[in-house]
């Protein structure tokens, strides 16, 4: 099947070594490939099961149930995190720093929270959902070190964590169900996407967003170059001048092979 699609992969090549600019947008498929699970944002790792104390995995995971019990979302909050930590970047990540090299207006907007294009080192890097190993204090603001917080690797402290100025509830900064995404994200994004990147490239994510579809839309509508890498169909599939049913590394290791040609 694969040789089916490498005319596709080599035309994908071509677009990314043609264009100015371009814009990823990535959701959880492409830290599949670092054995994440394809989760729908934070809720996903449950699945629609109702945690040990009676709630969804949404409240429990939500600003209401952070302000007054702290330590249940902070329960699931830590398993989340400790999956992410044990996670490396993959490929597909490491391929987009290497694409930046060569495309230096190449933005990075992803759903993720863990962290993994921040390691690969990506740059222009816009977290909409932010990051589960920024951390700060909900009373005094003051942003502790993960590893001052947590020394112990791994291992489980007492949660909720406390500042360590002002004993404050410390919290990751992540968007928690029930919150708005970070206007400074927004703001940022809105900027990347008035400048009509000539290429989308979706890898990985759901489209069941409105801020992710909406732009994919008027991309193809405004005629501009949309790619979708994704092992399972979304939304705006069947629209994307190519879509790539591979998984996100094996895509991304694919197009680098003949794009890599265009540069020596
Ligand atoms: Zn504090």
């Amino acid at each position: 099947m694969e040789n089916d699609i490498s005319t596709e992969i080599s035309e994908v090549a071509n677009l990314i070594a043609g264009a100015d600019s371009i814009l990823f947008i990535t959701g959880a498929g492409i830290s599949a490939d670092s054995g994440l699970p394809t989760y729908r944002g934070l809720g996903g790792l449950y699945n629609g099961s109702v945690t040990e104390e009676g709630f969804t995995i949404e409240e429990a995971l939500s600003s209401n149930v952070m302000s007054k019990r702290p330590d249940i979302t902070w329960k699931y909050l830590w398993q989340i995190g400790s999956a992410c930590l044990k996670a490396k970047p993959n490929s597909a990540h490491k391929i987009i720093s290497l694409i930046q090299e060569i495309k230096p207006d190449s933005w990075v907007l992803t759903q993720n929270i863990d962290g993994l294009h921040r390691a690969a080192g990506n740059k222009n890097l816009i977290e909409i959902h932010g990051n589960a190993f920024d951390l700060y204090c909900t009373q005094c603001g003051y942003k502790p070190d993960i590893d001052a917080l947590f020394p112990v690797s791994g291992q489980k402290p007492e949660l909720p964590p406390k500042c360590a100025k002002c004993t404050g509830i410390v919290r990751p900064n992540v968007v928690l169900f029930g919150e708005m995404l970070p206007e400074e994200c927004l703001a940022q994004y809105y900027k990347v996407l008035s400048s009509n990147p000539e290429l989308i490239i979706s890898i990985g994510t759901s489209g069941m967003f409105q801020y992710i579809t909406g732009p994919v839309y008027d991309a193809i509508h405004q005629g501009r170059k949309t790619v979708e890498i994704n092992p399972a169909e979304s939304n705006f599939s069947g629209m994307v001048n190519y879509y790539l049913p591979l998984t996100a590394a094996r895509a991304m290791e694919k197009i680098w092979e003949k794009l890599k040609l265009h540069f020596v």
